[in-house]
């Protein structure tokens, strides 16, 4: 039996390698545009690969994805991360885990990950094609014909689509897949860029770019929710995987400079206005000379602090025992709720494209397409996505594993 996988990223790569591994009849083409494999992979983490999450429970891990965690289940319980990160050691790329829950390898190296691939792949004689473009796949009664921009077609019995989404392009992730699934009959949902950072339309962040915190709060006035974690100011606005998170559940929001996201911001979750009244009254009396900048440079750094007292509308160059009641009030409601207007997401440097492949149309259990037999799916060319912290690696490799699997059936 032949099958082509299409597509030599994470999802691909796991596919191939549970084939090769589990049935020695198969024979199998991993077909690639680039000139190597894992791209993405090699460059995820920030080149150290957060392979997966250190969460044990999967109802937990699948409600990190706000699209497709109920699809996942099956591919989940099968290859869940603890699956996987024994799959990761057996084939020499010891890991860890983070405080954070992530878990990269030991070395701190994706490329390592990859390698572990091609290792596979050496040692059972894969047909590794790289540099094939594929442009069509057609149905025939035989099985599929792949066609490619410039080589000639291929006959294979089974089809499995591991593409990717459309982030980061130039890692060969061009949304292809999508055109290639409508072709056989498939539908995509809307897609949106997800895990991006975001634009705000004050300027003042802009003063404090790199300034970072490690628990934030956001609100979203519209949508009555709340994301804590870390977070860090930039030249445009706000980052980080608190962010991140964010971006994730408005991928599908449309907003802009005319119809802006509010959301307010709490930099000192664990402390209550009143106790922030309390010691900042407690440094006025103790330093009654100095500017009142400083006074509030107790709870963050001075540059912000300048800001603060630029925001709330006190003069920069009030001492503290000339501070009001008033103002200290003002004070402690702006640390608890500084207020920032989102007009635009940072599309282009998102990492994982929300919406794809509706998942209505393909079995869960066996990730084979419901509409046409012998077609398969597995990865971001699906409508899964999820936050950061391992979820949409560990997604593709539990779904590349069941769909090797069940390829060869
Ligand atoms: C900068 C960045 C950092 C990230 N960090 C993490 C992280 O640390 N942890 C995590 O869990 N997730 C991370 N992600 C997300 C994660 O990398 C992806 O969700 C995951 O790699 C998707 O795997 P995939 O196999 O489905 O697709 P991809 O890895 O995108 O692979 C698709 C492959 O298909 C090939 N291809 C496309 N079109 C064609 C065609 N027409 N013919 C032939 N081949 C084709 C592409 O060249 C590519 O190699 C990150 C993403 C980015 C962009």
């Amino acid at each position: 039996m032949k099958i082509a996988i299409i597509g030599g990223g994470a999802a691909g790569m796991m596919a191939a390698a549970t084939i090769n591994e589990n049935n020695h009849k198969a024979e199998v083409f991993l077909i690639e545009k680039n000139a190597s494999l894992g791209k993405k992979v090699i460059i995820s983490g920030g080149g150290r690969c957060n392979v997966t999450t250190g969460l044990t429970d999967i109802p937990t891990i699948l409600s990190k994805y706000p699209r497709g965690g109920k699809f996942l289940n099956s591919a989940m319980h099968q290859f869940s991360p603890q699956i996987l990160q024994a799959w990761f050691e057996n084939h020499g790329v010891p890991l860890k885990c983070e405080a954070d829950m992530r878990v990269f390898p030991v070395s701190n190296n994706g490329k390592d990950v990859v390698k572990a691939f091609e290792k596979i792949f050496s040692q059972y004689k894969t047909n590794i094609l790289f540099n094939h473009q594929v442009i069509k796949i057609n149905k025939n009664k035989e099985g599929f014909v792949i066609n490619f921009k410039t080589q000639k077609p291929l006959q294979v019995d089974k089809v499995i689509l591991t593409l990717g989404g459309q982030a980061y392009r130039q890692t060969g992730s061009t949304g292809d897949g999508y055109s290639l699934a409508e072709n056989l009959g498939h539908q995509t949902t809307e897609l949106a860029p997800s895990l991006s950072s975001l634009t705000s339309k004050e300027k003042w962040p802009e003063q404090i770019a790199g300034i970072s915190f490690t628990n934030a709060n956001f609100s979203v006035k519209a949508m009555k929710s709340t994301f804590t974690g870390p977070f860090v100011f930039t030249h445009w606005g706000i980052s980080g995987p608190a962010v991140f998170a964010l971006s994730s559940l408005i991928a599908f929001e449309k907003f802009d400079t005319n119809k802006p996201l509010k959301i307010s911001l709490d930099l000192l979750v664990d402390l209550k206005p009143e106790k922030i009244i309390t010691d900042l009254k407690k440094f006025i009396l103790a330093n009654p000379h100095k500017l009142f900048k400083h006074a509030i440079q107790q709870f963050i750094p001075l540059s912000l602090a300048t800001i603060a007292v630029e925001q709330i509308g006190i003069d920069v160059s009030k001492k503290n025992n000339t501070i009001s009641n008033k103002e200290l009030n003002q004070t402690a409601n702006w640390l608890k709720n500084i207020p920032l207007t989102i007009i635009d997401r940072r599309a282009g440097d998102e990492f994982v494209t929300a919406g794809g492949v509706d998942l209505a149309e393909v079995n869960p259990s066996t990730m084979e397409s419901k509409i046409c037999p012998g077609l398969y799916f597995a990865g971001e060319i699906l409508n899964i996505d999820g936050f950061t912290g391992g979820f949409n690696l560990q997604a593709s490799w539990a779904t590349g594993h069941l769909a090797g699997l069940n390829s060869y059936k």
